[in-house]
């Protein structure tokens, strides 16, 4: 009786969990492979595929893979690559089912840039290969959702801009000037807090993280100095707002 009892709780503990939907990292990684092999000349055993759905299993955004039922298999990716179709204006066949409201996002960002995509997907990739902690776990989920070159590539955004080094120089030559607050709205946490916003203000680094290279580091001036509000305002739009973008966007609104 104890045995079959056992069992039983062995077999609840293994139930798997329903796969997760498609995360934008994992659109643009589905994406640019079907630039490069059409869903319809190839099959779900292309050895792109193979490799796609084993890069997808080592993603580090939902948690533990062997969880799911067939997580990210290459079925499913291939699936997932057939999805695209319904949306390429080469393409007239029909009767496929309908897809993700993302899948359409991704397409119609993606489709007219197709380079930007391949080093996205390259970055994707290689900071996935790089498996250091600030990659592999959530800093601020909220924030991560609405990065528009997914979460990983945030990730990897928020650790240039924590690159202690350069960011304390950058702060300190602010502070040198008397110039430390918001480049965009002049945002000065001191003279707003007192004491306790005394020497604080966010680092946002400039450059696209679609080209980022590997070795490349961060440098002074791609740092510009931002409150958190500007901060958080800059991430959420895409394509990429410059300083100034954000400025003009600022003074239409106040007008
Ligand atoms: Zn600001
Ligand atoms: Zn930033």
């Amino acid at each position: 009786v104890n045995f079959k009892k056992e069992n039983q709780i062995q077999e609840l503990n293994t139930v798997k969990k329903r796969n997760p939907k498609w995360e934008r990292d994992e659109l643009i990684l589905a994406l640019e492979l079907y630039f490069r092999h059409n869903p319809n000349s190839i099959s779900a055993k292309h050895q792109e595929v193979l490799k796609l759905s084993k890069i997808l299993n080592s993603l580090p955004i939902h948690g533990i893979s062997s969880e799911y039922v067939n997580f990210r298999n290459p079925n499913g990716v291939y699936m997932k690559m057939s999805n695209f179709l319904r949306l390429d204006p080469n393409y007239n066949g029909k009767g496929l089912e309908r897809g993700s409201k993302l899948e359409e996002e991704v397409w119609n960002e993606f489709y007219p840039n197709k380079s930007k995509l391949r080093d996205l997907a390259k970055n994707i990739k290689a900071s996935v290969n790089s498996k250091t902690e600030e990659i592999t776990s959530p800093i601020n989920e909220e924030e991560e959702e609405v990065f528009p070159e997914g979460k990983i590539l945030f990730r990897v955004h928020k650790l240039r801009e924590r690159n202690v080094g350069v960011v304390k120089k950058k702060k300190q030559q602010a502070l040198e000037k008397n110039e430390l607050y918001c480049e965009i709205c002049q945002f000065d946490f001191f003279k707003t807090y007192g004491e306790i916003g005394e020497g604080f203000i966010e680092c946002h680094h400039t450059i696209p993280v679609s080209e980022y290279t590997e070795k490349k580091n961060t440098k002074l001036q791609d740092l510009i100095l931002v409150c958190s509000n500007c901060h958080r305002m800059l991430h959420r739009r895409r394509p990429w707002l410059g300083k100034g973008d954000l400025m003009n966007l600022m003074e239409k609104v106040s007008k």
